[in-house]
């Protein structure tokens, strides 16, 4: 039996090696590649697809694993033995009931649809986006048909991202979130300066100072690295190779705070056991948890007023111009604005999941047939509307403004707002272990929440599902009240407005 494990974890490891080489050739092209490197890229990013997906099914790794079954039940279900069984049984079994050519025409069909929807974007005509979606949604039925979808449907697409998860469970949420966070953003009435956040930041002032509070946090240039790209990213070759992407705009300093979310996907996969390398276990559980960790950092740790009371003198150190004259305080209210705003990117706190919520619905209603696609900025413009009171001038601004539809990635948006959820819950939990976090934060000390979220959530990795995990760290499942209660005292603290 022993032999039939080795030989398992050899081959998931050629699998990992595989994946993770395409992944450091889609680092490589949004950061460094030159642009006629593009058709040579897509190419060889299709072949090394194409083989790690023959290895992930291949008849002997199957054979292998239903050799493991005994070998499995005789290990603890949390060793490191059974769980690696237990996740590539999972995985192996997933990816074996969709046929390669269906694989391929979305991968295809996705790529066709991205580029359309740049030409759409450029000119405002949803007309040239509308053929792909078509055909797309075609595609996402004959995908959920591979599967036994016994409840609905969108589980299926769900659970690519979030396993195990049901839509009943995500709507059950967001039923609750909708009408708290409409009554939270209409609560805030007072217009906040946010003037001190625009003007002229220098690109290579804010990469120092970003990181030397990346540093601060837990970073190290032996094991990560910062590059330039279009939309920042965060990505991870090995445990101990972590690539965090940025874009420095010089009339804001919305790059630093995207560095600490993007820090937060990175620590995550830094401190995942790194007994666990080149294996399924070496991962963040879910997009959701990911997304938990990137907003931890970036909000509740990267907007909170103690972590400002130890970081603003360096930043106007840093932009002394900028600061010198701007109070603390001032600075950290217009860091926390809240104001609905058409573009989900540039959302605040209280108003992102209400983006998500209207993305969700559409989705659902979209696969559902109850709105057809030729409908669908319509449909988008009325619910931006009803939820944020904002209509937008145009399709580029509506409905065209993500590029998650272009390639059909439904099931992906509900995990943002899920993250937000999660991202109070852990905090919560490690606030009451921890003491109070906040007066170490003043102190500039931010390496126990850092350690408290290794040792119960990222060494983990993948060995528990999701909902598991939260249940063993928090002792509760899926719960929006922390959340809401959270952004309740920040408005409080911040505009003096109670709600609820
Ligand atoms: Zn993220």
């Amino acid at each position: 039996m022993q032999g039939s494990f080795d030989e398992l974890v050899r081959r998931l490891g050629e699998i990992s090696d595989v994946e993770k080489t395409a992944g450091l050739l889609g680092w490589d092209e949004e950061t460094k590649m030159p642009p006629l490197g593009a058709d040579a890229r897509a190419e060889q990013r299709a072949t090394l697809t194409r083989i790690a997906h023959e290895l992930q099914t291949s008849p002997e790794l199957g054979e292998l694993l239903e050799r493991l079954r005994g070998f499995e039940e005789e290990h603890d279900p949390e060793s490191f033995e059974a769980s690696v069984v237990r996740v590539a049984r999972h995985d192996y079994e997933k990816a074996v009931r969709v046929p390669p050519s269906l694989r391929a025409e979305r991968a295809r069909s996705g790529s066709r649809g991205y580029r359309a929807w740049l030409e759409a974007r450029r000119r405002d005509d949803y007309s040239i986006l509308l053929p792909h979606l078509e055909h797309g949604l075609e595609l996402l039925h004959e995908y959920i048909a591979c599967f036994d979808s016994a409840d609905d449907p969108y589980d299926v697409l769900l659970d690519d991202y979030e396993p195990g998860m049901k839509t009943a469970e995500v709507a059950e949420v967001f039923s609750r979130l909708k009408p708290e966070l409409i009554a939270l953003a209409a609560s805030v009435q007072e217009p906040v300066d946010d003037s001190c956040l625009r003007g002229h930041f220098d690109a290579a002032a804010q990469r120092r100072f970003a990181l030397s509070v990346l540093e601060r946090w837990g970073m190290d240039d032996d094991a990560w690295r910062l590059d330039d790209t279009v939309h920042p990213f965060a990505g991870s070759l090995s445990p101990s190779d972590i690539r965090l992407t940025t874009n420095f705009h010089e009339e804001n300093l919305v790059g630093l705070l995207s560095c600490m979310h993007e820090f937060g996907h990175g620590i995550y996969e830094r401190q995942v056991d790194p007994a666990f390398f080149r294996t399924p276990l070496a991962h963040g559980v879910s997009s959701a948890f990911h997304e938990s960790q990137s907003r931890l950092w970036e909000n509740l740790v990267g907007r909170n007023l103690a972590t400002w009371r130890f970081l603003y003198p360096e930043l106007r150190d840093a932009f002394p111009q900028q600061f010198a004259r701007v109070p603390l305080e001032t600075f950290h209210r217009a860091l926390n604005k809240v104001e609905p705003s058409l573009k989900r990117t540039d959302a605040d706190e209280v108003t992102y999941s209400l983006h998500i919520i209207l993305r969700f619905e559409l989705e659902r209603e979209m696969l559902a047939g109850t709105v057809a696609l030729r409908d669908l900025p319509e449909a988008f413009d009325a619910k931006l509307e009803e939820y944020l009171g904002l209509r937008p001038r145009d399709d580029v601004e509506g409905v065209m403004q993500d590029v998650h539809w272009s390639d059909m990635s439904f099931g992906y948006f509900p995990t943002y707002a899920l993250g937000n959820v999660i991202s109070v819950q852990l905090w919560e939990r490690a606030a009451a272990d921890l003491g109070n976090p906040e007066e170490a934060f003043e102190q500039g000390e931010f390496g126990p929440l850092r350690e408290w979220l290794g040792e119960h959530v990222h060494r983990w990795g993948r060995t528990f599902t999701p909902q598991e995990l939260l249940e063993r760290v928090t002792g509760s499942s899926l719960d929006p009240e922390p959340y809401l209660a959270y952004l309740r005292r920040k408005l409080e603290q911040l505009y003096g407005v109670s709600v609820g």
